[in-house]
Formats: structure tokens, sequence, C-alpha cells
């Protein structure tokens, strides 16, 4: 937190807000990106949309109200960027649907938190504020064109375009963890089969080496959880492979050629300078990094995939917030 930074009075002021699943996170920041003020809290999902609206109302009211402390007036502010999950339509500020939030259809939580937070807000996905946030402040400065691969329970992605988040036509573009790799292959949660996430995602590579165990392989993980498979998680797939675990290992190289075949493909089709890997997985480090590069190499186009970076995120948990306050700049032309 920059504490001690002169406030001059033309300075304007954003917040970011990231809004999970599970937590809240709001952003102070300053037009040139710097982190003034945090809040952290939970979303409360379950207890339906309006306690979660109030935290969301709370959570920003507590960074302006500690911004104030640092001589920061209201009247200072452009506006609140939100990151959202969706399906979502950013123009009018709607939230179609939410799988994390349950009770969240067509939300027009654009008009909801003008209306209580008296200030402009703007709505992005979460996905593609991240994406914003590593182009912004991340490991994507510096460059025009991203692609952000977010490994998680899921693959989602963002795709930054000329220095602007790719949208699409209506708000659905880079869903990059639904690239098929394998028509006939494992079912994914969309309905359809053979996505990368059913394979590359930490729960694809669970439910991989789950099979891999059934079906007769051996391997030190059954041991590490006594035989309760359903322990199994990816990060205990990645320290067994680190351990020199044959089926891990085995595992590990299998998920980095299907991450690979996935960023071959987008490689080809978008041109991008860095290619930007986050979430959990990417705490394996060069396990993950190294045989992804290679992979990616192997399957993409010579001119396409030379010079291009493929390299972790470096804003953790705070992306999304920060490409949440960097939608507003976006938003009022003023980044
Ligand atoms: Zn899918």
């Amino acid at each position: 937190m920059i504490k001690d930074c002169k406030m001059g009075q033309d300075t304007k002021y954003i917040v970011g807000v990231d809004l999970g699943g599970t937590n809240i996170v709001s952003l102070l920041m300053n037009k040139r990106g710097e982190v003034l003020e945090r809040d952290a809290r939970l979303t409360l999902a379950k207890e339906g949309r309006e306690r979660t609206i109030s935290q969301i109302t709370g959570s920003v009211s507590a960074v302006l109200e500690k911004g104030r402390e640092l001589g920061i007036s209201p009247d200072s502010l452009l506006g609140v960027g939100i990151g959202s999950p969706g399906p979502l339509n950013t123009k009018k500020g709607v939230i179609h649907f939410a799988p994390n939030l349950p009770g969240w259809r067509e939300v027009p939580l654009v008009e909801i938190l003008t209306q209580k937070l008296s200030m402009p807000v703007f709505l992005e996905n979460d996905a593609n504020a991240a994406a914003l946030g590593e182009w912004w402040k991340g490991a994507g400065r510096n460059t025009s064109n991203l692609v952000l691969f977010t490994l998680g329970t899921g693959i989602g992605g963002g795709i930054i375009i000329d220095g602007e988040v790719f949208h699409g036509a209506w708000d659905t573009a880079a869903e990059v963890g639904h690239i098929i790799i394998h028509e006939e292959g494992l079912l994914c949660n969309c309905g359809t089969r053979g996505c990368l996430e059913a394979y590359a995602s930490a729960t694809g590579v669970v439910r991989r080496t789950v099979k891999a165990i059934k079906e007769g392989r051996e391997t030190i993980l059954t041991d590490w959880v006594q035989n309760r498979l359903e322990d199994i998680t990816c990060e205990l797939v990645y320290k067994a492979a680190q351990k020199g675990d044959k089926l891990c290992s085995w595992i590990v190289e299998e998920t980095a050629r299907y991450l690979g075949v996935g960023i071959a493909s987008i490689v080809n089709i978008l041109n991008p300078e860095v290619v930007i890997l986050a979430g959990g997985m990417i705490k394996a480090k060069d396990l993950l990094f190294k045989p992804v590069r290679e992979y990616a190499k192997r399957y993409a186009l010579k001119d396409a995939i030379e010079g291009v970076s493929i390299v972790p995120a470096e804003l953790g948990d705070d992306a999304g917030a920060i490409g949440a306050a960097a939608t507003v700049l976006k938003r009022k032309g003023l980044l």
C-alpha cells in the first residue's frame, strides 16, 4: 500500500472490484495503476443476491473510507469497475447468469450499483478483467496483444488485441477452455466433448489421474491419500511428479501437451506477443512451463510462435480487481 504518495488536485482515482463466488476484492487505485487501499470480504453468495450486493457496496465503501483518510475526496473518483462471472452483457451492464452466485439471473448490476454508490459503474467479465489487469500492470505490460489462460477448476481466458479487451459480438469471446482438442473426447462441463478444460484444468488433471489409478496404474499418490482417491488434488499430482513418480510425471507431461495444443491453436489465429498462464497450477513453475513451451512450439505455425513468450501471471489474486479498475479508464477513454 502506498501511504505517502502526493495527491495532486487534479489526480483522479478509480475502484476495481473482483466479484468472485467466494470472495470480493476491492482496490482503490490511482490512474497510474498504484494500489492505494484494499478490502477483501466474503461474497456470502448462499445468503442471496441482496446480501452479496450489500457486500459489494460495503467493500467499495470501505476502500473509499480508507481513501478519505489519505485525503482522497469522493469527487476525485472516476468510477467503479466490476469484474464479474458471467455470461453477462458489458454494454447493458447486466449479468445473465452466474453459476457460482445462486439466484443471479438477468441482474442489472450496473444500474443497481450506480444507484447505491452514486457514481459511474462499469461491468466486465472477470476473466477479461484479469487479462486487462495483466496487460496494464502484470506479465503483459508493454505488449499490445496477449492471451490469458486461467487454469483452475475450469479454464477461463481473456484476450487483448491492440491494447483492448476482445469481447466478440455479444460478450462470449475468449472461452479458451472450450477449444476442442478431441472431438469425441472427455465430457466437458459445457455439455460437449473434448474441450481443453476437460483435460487440462485442475479438475481434468485429477480426473485423468484417478482414472489411470482405477485402471491399475501404480503411483505414490495412493499411499499419500491412503487410498482415498477423492482426496487427490492437482497440487498433489504435481508434487508427486516433482518426486519422480512415473504416473504423475506422465500426467503432467500429457497436461502440458494438451495445453500446448490449445495455445498453438490460439497463437496461430491471433498472433499474440505473450501467452499468460494464471491459476494455482502455475505454482508448478518449470514443471509446467517448460513442456508447455515445447509443445506449443511443436504444434504452432513457426512464424506465429517464434518470439511468443509463455509466462506466468504476475498479479495473483488481485488481477481481476486491477483489471476491473482499468476497465473504468478504458471505458472513459483514459487508457
Ligand atoms: Zn467445454
